[in-house]
């Protein structure tokens, strides 16, 4: 510093003195000693930045279109609704989307395709799928679409045009393929009796239908059927450009035949993959754990965790009884038997989709268990699934299918984007949990639950793609802890799920040099870490750096 610098400071020092001094701020203050105060943060004073990787792991929310929001008054969900709620999925945190089927359908839930290369029109236009897209790219949403390829629909022209011509057939006469290919796009046989078999009308045919004499099995085995999903395939993945494909009915290719049924799973994922490299696959293979694990011998991303869905699931199970113990122990698991089969996998682990009862429904409303279930699932590694509705805590009514696909709830009092929900689904529904609306305007409420646990799995790359282990000295039944580990960079999770505050001591532990990095609660009680000391109020999830 110069002289002449030195001087011009020298001034100001004096002049700020004195205007202290004019002012009585110069006055010595007498220091009251404060008294070491546990520091007690909101969940939201942890905010951290966020860092989502831009890779197959995602968090997906999953929309039955009809039910979702309504852009243009008909009563039908619809593309542009979903376009419009964009903003909302976003702020959730989610950054993968899966839209239930899509494709042209005589049904209400469309799992039964008559056209493979077009949008149904009830929910609007190619155009508008299209723009749906693109709004999802420009945001770094990830789209994918259910692809139902067991079965077509009986109104398919494969279909019809077999059936046709099969009934021009003398009864003795074989089917000519040079006439008719699409007979053997199709499981079509005289022999073959029983339930799963329907007949084709006025012919000693029969055809199989594994789920609905609607739905005729495709036969994977033809060379031209699979001519045909080439073209399909690119269409949707290099033409219109989604990001994905949810598989339908993955075991029944073949009833049970897992070579049969991985190759073609793979089949699909190596043409797919061609068009787009970071191309993403998760399919339904509704088995035991041990199946599931099996179906990862196709090399491909992500099966879903059907062993933690559901009532009787891991994370129900663990959210209702309090034993986290053996949920901590379950994640541990799913690594060792999913990832022996496939390093690469990613796990797919949800609470419920559209053919279940609702979560609200198998934790009789509980909100504290509600929210227990959301925070262990947005613990879990890979890419968990929400259905829609389940962040507000709708309900389903029985065991009909419509009514576990009802409308979304968006207000109470503005109609606005309102479905009117399957056909002959239950109307005038009561709820135990408000509206999207006034949930969104409660800090304590269901979804904005959700939306934190989605912020800390966005701040921690570690939650979904890191090694497991379990921090055994703090895994007691009603309390739980793991460490997660991602490129050299360890988290630890603990969890308390009894319904009143704990304190353990993490000294001794993989967690002792670890810092509270952000954690959730049922209501605006405090997580605090001293001198060791983790406090953890009732039913509630601390993630440690
Ligand atoms: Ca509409």
């Amino acid at each position: 510093m110069n002289k002449r610098k030195n001087r011009v400071t020298m001034l100001m020092l004096v002049l700020v003195m004195v205007i202290g001094l004019v002012l009585g701020c110069g006055a010595p203050v007498e220091e009251t000693p404060v008294e070491e105060a546990p520091v007690e943060k909101s969940s939201y004073d942890y905010e951290q930045e966020l860092n989502i990787l831009d890779d197959n792991y995602r968090n997906y929310y999953e929309i039955f279109v009809g039910s979702f929001y309504d852009s243009d008054g008909d009563g039908m969900g619809d593309f542009n609704g979903i376009t419009e709620k964009l903003d909302y999925i976003e702020d959730l945190g989610f950054n993968g989307i899966w839209l239930m089927p899509i494709m042209p359908s005589p049904s209400y839930h469309k799992y039964d395709t008559t056209d493979y290369k077009a949008v149904d029109e009830n929910y609007g236009t190619m155009d508008d799928f299209r723009k749906l897209v693109d709004e999802c790219h420009k945001r770094n949403i990830r789209i994918i679409i259910d692809l139902v390829v067991n079965h077509s629909s009986n109104e398919h022209p494969w279909f019809t045009e077999a059936s046709a011509y099969l009934k021009t057939l003398s009864a003795d006469e074989e089917p000519d393929l040079n006439e008719c290919p699409y007979v053997d796009y199709y499981h079509f046989s005289k022999d073959s009796q029983g339930a799963s078999y329907a007949s084709v009308s006025g012919t000693d045919w029969k055809y199989e239908a594994v789920f609905y004499y609607t739905q005729p099995d495709l036969n994977w085995s033809n060379e031209s059927l699979r001519k045909e999903f080439e073209d399909i395939l690119d269409f949707w993945v290099s033409d219109v450009g989604i990001d994905g494909f949810r598989v339908d009915a993955a075991a029944h290719f073949e009833e049970n035949d897992t070579a049969y049924n991985t190759e073609v799973l793979s089949w699909i994922y190596q043409v797919c993959k061609e068009k787009n490299p970071d191309f993403y696959m998760v399919s339904e293979v509704w088995s035991a754990k041990s199946t599931i694990a099996s179906y990862y011998e196709s090399n491909t991303d992500s099966m879903f965790n059907f062993d933690a869905a559901q009532a009787e699931g891991k994370i129900i199970k663990a959210a209702n009884s309090g034993n986290v113990e053996a949920f901590v122990n379950a994640m541990v698991g799913y690594e060792e038997e999913f990832g022996s089969v496939y390093p690469d996998y990613i796990d797919a682990p949800f609470i419920t989709n559209h053919d279940m009862v609702r979560v609200a429904n198998s934790l009789m409303s509980d909100e504290n268990k509600l929210k227990m279930a959301a925070g262990l699932l947005m613990t879990m590694n890979g890419n968990p699934f929400v259905y829609y509705g389940e962040e507000i805590g709708m309900k389903s009514f029985g065991s009909e299918d419509e009514n576990k696909r009802l409308p979304m709830q968006w207000s109470a009092t503005d109609t606005a984007g309102m479905t009117d929900g399957p056909a002959g689904s239950k109307k005038d529904v009561e709820y135990s949990f408000p509206a999207v609306d006034e949930q969104l305007s409660d800090p304590s409420s269901l979804l904005n639950y959700y939306k934190r646990a989605i912020r800390i799995r966005n701040e921690n790359p570690e939650i979904a793609r890191g090694h497991v282990e379990a921090v055994s000295d703090l895994c007691d039944g009603k309390n739980a802890a793991i460490t997660k580990t991602y490129e050299g960079s360890t988290i630890g999770i603990v969890y308390n799920a009894n319904e009143e505050e704990i304190t353990l001591n993490l000294s001794g532990t993989a967690l002792s040099e670890m810092n509270i990095r952000g954690y959730l609660t049922t209501d605006s009680s405090v997580v605090t870490l001293e001198e060791g000391k983790l406090t953890l109020p009732a039913r509630s999830i601390c993630i440690l750096k």
